[in-house]
């Protein structure tokens, strides 16, 4: 990333949302209430597990969700722990259930920041190929035997922006089902829809058989470090614990920011407009890219190996694309630095055999002009390196 914080470089590298989404004046007022209604409750130490109200708050809109998708899902509130963002999340289950050499399931490509939270533990981290449509079900179904759990991010996936079809959410739930193979879902982005609500969440079919990991960066901001875990209720007590000896609470003057600024549907009115302002910026990302790479007929196209590909993401912040045959990401970097863009390489986010033509762009953080430009860029800095 520090390259690619050099003055006057567009970047598609950031992870970040986008600080025009921070609903800044609703932040104020929040700050003003909370500190007037309750500022001892704010301040003072509180309960492990979380703002009773946040807590139900939470549980509350998860059943709403899938019930909006067909499906019932009993969320109790005491099932409910906040976290300092879900990246605490990924830690905490990580300590509860990985022990030395214990197998984990990731997707092909994952999270590099959940491979991060478990490595500590020394786990043996397994990859189970993945495509367009989501995890391969038969591959699963090869190496699901001892594994502890799969982590899975079914919507518009970090690092691909891709998103797992009813039809392989609908075969992985039976199949993780049949062998009681324990599914971690991580969903930070499920609410970035573009043109239609995603699927019920994997946990909503089968609660004792999964975690949920949610999280308010994407919806609301990063900065307050807020997220959830909902947990069956007999794994709930460990994970307790394991936060009690981390943190023992998440900061209680920001959760009661969090539910001022969500009660009364204050979310049912914000997160349109970042839907909006990302959806422009996505379409901004796949205008530049077909007018900058004519030749490209698309991933699957029989000329694909030969020209630059992307994918259309249906939500959330990145675009997943690759280069020609015989190119290298990491090694096309630091031209297109030098070209005045920068994007992350794809090699990272594998856990098992890397492809090395892959490139994550965010399309996010820039502006539309900047977009234009930087795809410009890239394109130069492509056609610079196969010449
Ligand atoms: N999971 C995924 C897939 C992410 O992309 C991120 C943030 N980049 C996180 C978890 C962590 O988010 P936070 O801690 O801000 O909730």
């Amino acid at each position: 990333l520090k390259v690619t914080e050099k003055p006057g470089i567009i970047s598609f590298a950031g992870g970040l949302p986008s600080s025009k989404t921070f609903p800044v004046a609703e932040f104020e007022a929040a700050c003003a209430k909370v500190l007037t209604d309750d500022p001892a409750g704010a301040l003072q130490y509180a309960a492990s597990e979380g703002y009773g109200p946040l807590r139900e708050l939470v549980a509350a809109q998860l059943k709403a969700q899938s019930a909006a998708a067909g499906v019932t899902w009993k969320v109790d509130p005491a099932q409910v722990l906040i976290t300092t963002g879900s990246q605490q999340g990924l830690d905490l289950v990580a300590k509860i259930l990985i022990d030395k050499d214990s197998k984990v399931l990731v997707e092909s490509p994952t999270y590099l920041g959940a491979v991060m939270a478990f490595t500590p533990m020394e786990p043996n981290v397994v990859s189970v190929a993945s495509d367009d449509e989501g995890l391969d079900i038969a591959d699963l179904r090869d190496k699901s035997k001892d594994a502890r759990f799969l982590y899975v991010l079914p919507n518009f996936q970090n690092p691909t922006g891709r998103s797992m079809t009813e039809a392989r959410r609908a075969a992985l739930s039976a199949e993780a089902a049949r062998s009681g193979l324990p599914i971690m879902e991580d969903n930070p982005y499920g609410d970035l829809w573009f043109e239609q609500a995603p699927p019920a969440p994997l946990t909503a079919r089968n609660p004792e058989g999964g975690i949920y990991l949610g999280s308010f960066s994407k919806v609301l901001a990063p900065g307050l470090r807020m997220g959830f875990i909902v947990a069956p209720k007999a794994v709930y007590p460990k994970l307790l614990q394991a936060k009690q000896a981390a943190d023992l609470h998440s900061p209680g003057f920001n959760q009661r920011l969090i539910f001022e600024v969500m009660q009364n549907g204050f979310l049912d009115r914000h997160v349109p407009t970042i839907r909006a302002l990302y959806k422009s910026q996505r379409d901004a990302m796949l205008e530049a890219l077909a007018k900058h790479f004519p030749e490209s007929q698309g991933p699957h196209a029989a000329n694909a190996d030969s020209t630059f590909t992307w994918n259309t993401p249906a939500g959330g912040m990145f675009l997943w694309a690759r280069l020609p045959a015989g190119m290298n990401a990491v090694d096309l970097l630091p031209h297109a630095v030098d070209k005045g863009v920068a994007f992350v390489p794809g090699a990272p986010f594998y856990a098992g055999n890397a492809d090395a033509r892959s490139m994550r762009l965010s399309f996010v953080t820039p502006s539309v002009e900047e977009i234009h430009r930087g795809v410009a860029a890239l394109a130069q800095a492509i056609h610079a390196q196969r010449s």
